[in-house]
């Protein structure tokens, strides 16, 4: 095994949290070094996909830090650590101004808060995937351009395997470049790997029997190494069993035009979601991230359909940057549509009696103001206004589960060290990014932003390695 230069800091990782924390770091006069799995110049991951919003819970990064935090608390309903939205709260807007001092650009996507804030250029508003050019890519390149004048580096298809331990202390990485194991020797080291989405083998044990019946909407490329690694180390986890992720049609898992834009959020929010048995199994009230994690869990995750009529269709169908109307039908997804329930739920396969009396009862409890009461599972209307399901045609979209990047994974405090499970701290050691948990999920799903955690993480955790590990090497 050969052995690399003394670094400062090892970064797992050249997504936004990793080459934010090492130019962050080499800003501060450390030798940084960042580790890419990816070999190809514009190797993939998330943030290279991005659509670019920086935002907190899908409101404007630069609000009130109180009035932030205490979003950030109700999204999750108070499942993140307090220490963690105080500090999103407050450092989001940093990352913003840090990255527009680093010649990143941002613009105004739309009208809406949310889009107040999005890395430019923007996407192209037209289904599939979008990337190349585009703000994810953009910041990436800029990054790197920056992080070689600061005399870091980032080394590519180099994979990190595991964690080297001196004294109880976190001292590197073993990584494996072109089948070769070379250690990188560091004072620290912060895992920036994106998560664990595209590891079979995690994703069944934490969110869903079905790895394969789930679509990847991102790279993929976050195969939980950096989880791994650290709970080699006595790590502790927290969250794991949530994603954020959207419904997707289901011809998206061989059609790549219906990935990761349109989505079917807004039809699924206005209709109904049910099961291969005609039953409503969730409640679509709560929103698409919400609904999306539920049918990752079913028995069969592709037995879903999302149900509406030519109202939702032709209003909310048309809601978003990429709406579902027109997009699915004109990128060829399936669907069925019929001027009959019966004849809408025999194109679909679905058993007729179950679908009409599904529609009939959420159709009757809409009317009647009992959504949380007369029907299981209820639903909620005062997030997202429910439609009733009765102007023909109508409409079944066979729906799969797309899981962006998984929202819980190690556990930190709010300088991003990683934590054991009785909350102390593993020295040495840090997580940035997706590979971070304690920040979003929660019984609601609370969906909290890649984004701005990616920035707030990798700057906070850079940040402190400086100040805590004495003179650069
Ligand atoms: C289509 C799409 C749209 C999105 N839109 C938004 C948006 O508008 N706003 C928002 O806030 N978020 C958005 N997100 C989410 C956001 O982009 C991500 O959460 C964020 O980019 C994650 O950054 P990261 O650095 O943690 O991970 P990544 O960007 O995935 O980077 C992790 C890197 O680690 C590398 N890696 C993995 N394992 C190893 C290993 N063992 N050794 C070395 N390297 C390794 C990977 O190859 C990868 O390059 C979107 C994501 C997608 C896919």
């Amino acid at each position: 095994m050969s052995e690399k230069a003394q670094y400062d800091v090892v970064i797992v990782g050249g997504g936004i949290a990793g080459m934010i924390a090492a130019n962050r770091a080499a800003q501060l006069n450390l030798r940084a070094v960042v580790l890419e799995q990816g070999s190809a110049e514009k190797y993939l991951c998330n943030t290279r996909y991005t659509g670019g919003t920086f935002h907190i819970c899908l409101r404007e990064i630069m609000l009130d830090e109180e009035i932030l935090r205490q979003k950030i608390v109700e999204t999750t309903a108070g499942f993140v650590k307090p220490a963690l939205a105080q500090l999103m709260a407050r450092e989001g807007r940093r990352v913003v101004r840090w990255l527009q001092e680093e010649g990143i650009r941002f613009m105004r996507a739309s009208a809406s808060e949310y889009h107040k804030w999005v890395l430019a250029p923007p996407g192209r508003s037209r289904p599939g995937l979008d990337w190349e050019g585009r703000g994810g890519d953009v910041l990436l390149r800029t990054l790197e351009t920056r992080l070689i004048a600061r005399k870091g580096e980032l080394v590519r298809g180099a994979r990190a395997k595991s964690l080297l331990v001196e004294s109880g202390r976190c001292v590197g990485v073993i990584a494996e470049r072109s089948g070769e194991e070379t250690s990188y020797r560091g004072r620290a080291v912060i895992i920036a790997d994106g998560g664990f989405q595209g590891d079979a083998e995690l994703v069944a044990r934490y969110i869903s029997k079905h790895p394969e019946r789930l679509k990847q909407r991102g790279a993929g490329t976050g195969c939980g190494d950096g989880l791994r690694m650290a709970t080699a180390l006595g790590g502790a986890l927290v969250g794991t069993d949530r994603f954020y992720g959207h419904m997707l049609s289901q011809t998206a898992l061989t059609n790549d035009n219906l990935w990761p834009y349109p989505y079917l959020d807004s039809l699924v929010t206005a209709g109904i979601v049910v099961d291969a048995a005609g039953q409503r199994f969730v409640d679509e009230g709560r929103g698409g991230v919400y609904v999306t994690n539920a049918v990752a869990r079913l028995d069969d995750p592709l037995g879903t359909f999302v149900i509406f009529d030519s109202a939702i269709w032709e209003k909310a169908g048309r809601n978003g940057l990429i709406p579902a109307n027109p997009h699915l039908e004109r990128e060829g997804a399936a669907m069925h549509r019929a001027d009959t329930i019966e004849a809408l739920a025999k194109a679909a396969k679905l058993p007729v009696e179950a679908l009409s009396k599904t529609i009939s009862a959420y159709n009757e409890a809409l009317s009647t103001g009992k959504l949380q009461t007369a029907i299981t599972p209820q639903r909620l209307s005062s997030r997202y206004e429910a439609c009733a399901i009765v102007k023909a045609p109508f409409y079944a979209v066979p729906a799969c589960a797309g899981i962006t990047n998984t929202m819980g994974g190690i556990s930190v405090n709010e300088h991003a060290q990683v934590l054991r499970a009785d909350d102390t701290v593993i020295d040495g050691l840090y997580a940035a990014g997706a590979a971070a948990g304690g920040l979003e999920g929660g019984p609601e799903i609370g969906y909290v932003g890649g984004l701005a955690k990616g920035g707030v993480t990798g700057l906070v955790s850079a940040e402190h390695i400086a100040a805590n590990i004495g003179q650069p090497a």
